[in-house]
């Protein structure tokens, strides 16, 4: 059977995939504290780091079994020298739909040089992590001085016309739960949309505790107190929560990943920087395509391998089951 016929990447829940979030990479220029350890990381080693043509290839495997959607992450997606490169490769990739709809998670401090290639290669989309805009709390939470450049970066990602711009900030308990408002005005007076994520068990460093967790309830509820919102809805599969600011077309959203977990309609699927398709953020296997690719397997192979790896995926992330356990690579490692 030719990969054209496979019946695409369904689970035993009836979930199709349709979304493929591919991490460019494991290093990264900052060091948030939610996120990696302050030293020690260890790294991938770059034998087994997926090429840029690696890496299209499974992609196009991947839009054979119905993927109509990549974002690419990392790790620091816009550390990889031939990103540009890799955006170009994914939107030539024709679906029987049209164009991939081709995005990007990133911290920004590169975006002054690469937005304009990055929009001229074919990039539809990024979405930017900004937790705060003091600068003393931005070395604290990065351990990194670089509140300026992600500012700068965002200007940038705005002069060359990307749109729909999303800010994304993990809220932490005594961190930066006193800045929502401030984030939220921010946005608005650039025309950005605004997310607030809960905080997930998927650090370096073990810290995360559920009780410390700030809710996505309590963020809503410090937004109502300055500006009254009005739901949206969800958009399709996508995880956020959308609010209208009342009276104005701006609008927030909330992941609470953890509170109000979105697993009955995920349609995600993971390829790590060093060639592994896991089914869930959480999962703890993982299916090593890049070993079949390097043995010689073709398209069909490589299909009959995603598909095997969705079809063991869990109905939910389990966060709150007694039995819970973190993964064993931390976000920069999966790709967030
Ligand atoms: N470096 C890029 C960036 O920061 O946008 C892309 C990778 S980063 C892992 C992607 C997103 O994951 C960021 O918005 C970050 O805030 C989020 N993230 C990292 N660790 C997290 C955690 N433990 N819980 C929830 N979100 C997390
Ligand atoms: Fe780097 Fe993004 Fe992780 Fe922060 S959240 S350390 S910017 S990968």
């Amino acid at each position: 059977m030719s990969v054209h016929e496979e019946p695409g990447l369904v689970d035993r829940y009836g979930r199709a995939h349709r979304d493929l979030r591919i991490s460019l990479t494991d290093r990264c220029s900052l060091r948030c504290t939610y996120c990696m350890p302050a030293d020690g990381v260890p790294w991938l080693a770059s034998s087994t780091l997926l090429t840029t043509d690696e890496m299209v290839r499974l992609a196009r495997v991947a839009v054979s079994l119905g993927v109509r959607e990549v974002r690419l992450t990392g790790g620091e997606p816009l550390l990889r020298p031939d990103v540009v490169d890799v955006v170009g490769a994914l939107a030539a990739l024709p679906t029987p739909d049209g164009p991939l709809d081709l995005s990007l998670t990133t911290n920004a401090l590169r975006l002054p040089a690469l937005a304009a290639p990055l929009r001229d290669a074919g990039l539809d989309r990024v979405n930017i992590s900004l937790d705060t805009l003091q600068r003393s709390r931005f070395l604290e939470l990065t351990r990194r001085d670089r509140l300026a450049d992600t500012l700068a970066g965002i200007e940038a990602a705005r002069a060359v016309g990307f749109a729909p711009i999303k800010l994304n900030a993990l809220v932490m308990r005594g961190v930066n739960d006193d800045e929502i408002v401030d984030l939220v005005a921010f946005a608005i007076d650039r025309g950005l949309e605004m997310r607030f994520i809960e905080h997930m068990p998927l650090d370096g460093g073990h810290t995360w505790r559920r009780e410390e967790m700030v809710t996505g309830e309590e963020i809503l509820e410090a937004i109502s107190a300055r500006f009254p919102l009005e739901p949206v809805g969800h958009d399709g599969a996508a995880p956020a929560e959308t609010f209208r600011i009342a009276g104005t077309t701006s609008t927030v959203g909330v992941i609470a990943s953890v509170t109000r977990a979105f697993c009955d309609r995920c349609d995600r699927v993971r390829l790590t920087a060093d060639g592994q398709f896991r089914n869930c953020l959480f999962a703890h296997d993982e299916s090593d395509l890049r070993s079949l690719l390097r043995d010689g397997a073709d398209d069909a192979r490589l299909a009959q391998a995603m598909q095997a790896c969705v079809a063991q995926k869990r109905p939910g992330h389990g966060i709150d089951s007694p039995d819970f356990l973190q993964p064993a690579r931390p976000m920069s490692a999966i790709g967030g």
